[in-house]
């Protein structure tokens, strides 16, 4: 019989985002089934926060982290941060997310993008909760912004994270685990387990980022939740753990960063 530690925790999926036929609610019971048993939403845009807090409110073991990603950061100003702010003291809201800088994005520019990461930030450090990063080709100015706003107040959780084992523990040290998913699995994938293997045990959570991002032998396909599980056997393989343990280290990495019991 698995006991509550032992249950695995996706940190990230979108569940308000996937693929006509596939039911959030049917999706989270398979993933059950398969020992994956809390979920964490991330925010995109403002639009969509509603359906966020409704399915985290309605569905078992889903929490939320409503935020603007940098794709949308032209949605950030003084009335969208009125809007996550009155968000924030829902029970069901654990995070801001996700924010963060996306190099590869010609727009919004990086000015634009940072001025929403910041603001969000100041507003996760404000209230208390930490937040769920997304980074593409700017690591280091986001790893800038994060000493300068000083993130290490609030830390959380960096998502598909695919940077080095330096800028890795560069983020652990501003209380930020690292999540790991879909793309460790990839056949000829070489940094993620690298960084995997020699990153502290305490700062390794797993995420799906369903519907992205699917594990081998589903690359390609649409993700789900319940594929969770195939990220958590190359966790296991690859720092000679059981799933237990994953299991058991992983949530207890989530739940303490998010604050979480
Ligand atoms: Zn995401």
């Amino acid at each position: 019989m698995q006991t509550h530690s032992e249950l695995f925790f996706d940190t990230h999926v979108h569940l308000d985002q996937l693929p006509a036929g596939l039911d959030p609610a049917t999706e989270v019971a398979l993933a059950q089934r398969q020992g994956i048993h809390r979920f964490l939403l991330p925010g995109v845009e403002p639009q969509h926060w509603q359906r966020l807090l409704e399915l985290a409110t309605t569905l078992s073991g889903c929490l939320a982290a409503p935020g603007v990603h940098p794709l949308a950061a032209e949605s950030w100003n003084e009335d969208t941060a009125n809007r996550l702010l009155s968000l924030l003291d829902n029970p069901q809201v654990v995070a801001v997310g996700e924010i963060g800088l996306d190099g590869y994005l010609a727009q919004p520019t990086a000015e634009i993008q940072e001025q929403a990461l910041r603001d969000q930030l100041r507003l996760a450090r404000q209230t208390g909760l930490p937040v769920l990063l997304h980074c593409r080709k700017a690591t280091g100015r986001l790893l800038e912004i994060l000493h300068q706003e000083q993130a290490a107040d609030c830390g959380g959780i960096w998502h598909a994270f695919s940077g080095s084992l330096e800028t890795a523990q560069a983020a652990t040290q501003l209380n930020f685990a690292i999540a790991f998913g879909g793309p460790l699995t990839w056949p000829g994938a070489r940094r993620g387990p690298e960084v995997l293997k020699k990153l502290s045990a305490e700062w390794i959570v797993l995420e799906s980022d369903a519907p992205d991002l699917a594990p081998h032998p589903h690359r390609g396909e649409t993700n789900r939740p319940a594929y969770l599980g195939l990220v958590a056997e190359r966790v296991a393989a690859l720092r000679g753990w059981s799933m237990e343990e994953t299991a058991r280290i992983t949530t207890a990495n989530a739940c303490r960063v998010l604050g979480l019991k």
